[in-house]
């Protein structure tokens, strides 16, 4: 059984998914690190981050892998654990641009269709109900006003210990909700038969027992 969440940056969907999938005894998917990880190597390898068959090239060379240890999940690509790397600054500001690339797109799908092929999985991520599991049996798409997710990701990072600007975070959230929304390949879209869930004002704890129920509810 797949669970799909998928909503805009900031909606809380990896600590939601994370989860739930704990609520429920399976694995999780975060496609958001995949894309994050060939941006980072792509960065680091100063590729064109305009050239698409370039960035689909590298992504096939280097799948993502994704393991789920005692310490979490960590990410890894070409031979290096990324986890922390992929969520700074230079990464989020540059992922918007690599992940509109259909040909990037279509390394990751069939990846993340690999991982999630056999068992039961929870995925997060832009397009999972839509394009890499549209038979998914639950599908939520997690929302929450542009202040309220801008807020919650100022607190993560504060807590991480990163100085930043409250308003630049905001500006960051409307912009990749932009480019997200408006991409020409898979663009963010309330897939068919998704739940919309707002989550302005709820806890966490809510939200997953809510998809954990839906869940159960699938599944018997
Ligand atoms: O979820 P997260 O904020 O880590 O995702 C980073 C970026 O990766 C998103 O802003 C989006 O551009 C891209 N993404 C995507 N499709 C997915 C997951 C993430 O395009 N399934």
């Amino acid at each position: 059984m797949i669970v799909a969440i998928d909503g805009p940056a900031g909606a809380g969907k990896s600590t939601v998914a994370r989860a739930v999938a704990d609520a429920l005894g399976v694995g999780y998917v975060d496609t958001g690190a995949m894309y994050r990880a060939l941006t980072l190597l792509a960065l680091r390898s100063g590729v064109d981050l305009a050239d698409d068959a370039v960035l689909a090239d590298l992504a096939r060379a280097n799948p993502v892998r994704l393991d789920h240890g005692s310490t979490g999940l960590r990410v890894y690509i070409a031979g290096d654990d990324v986890t922390m790397a992929i969520r700074e600054a230079d990464v989020t500001g540059a992922v918007s641009q690599v992940a509109a690339h259909p040909g990037v797109r279509a390394e990751m799908v069939d990846r993340q269709r690999d991982i999630m092929a056999i068992g039961d999985w929870v995925s997060d991520g832009r397009d999972i109900g839509s394009v890499v599991c549209p038979d998914a049996a639950v599908k939520v798409f997690l929302t929450a006003s542009v202040d309220e997710r801008a807020r919650r990701r100022h607190a993560e990072l504060v807590a991480r210990g990163e100085k930043v600007d409250l308003r630049v975070i905001r500006d960051d959230v409307e912009r990749r909700d932009h480019a997200d929304s408006s991409r020409a390949a898979s663009p963010l879209v309330v897939a068919d038969g998704a739940v919309i869930l707002d989550t302005t004002g709820m806890g966490i704890d809510e939200v997953v027992r809510r998809i954990a129920g839906m869940a159960q509810e699938a599944r018997s």
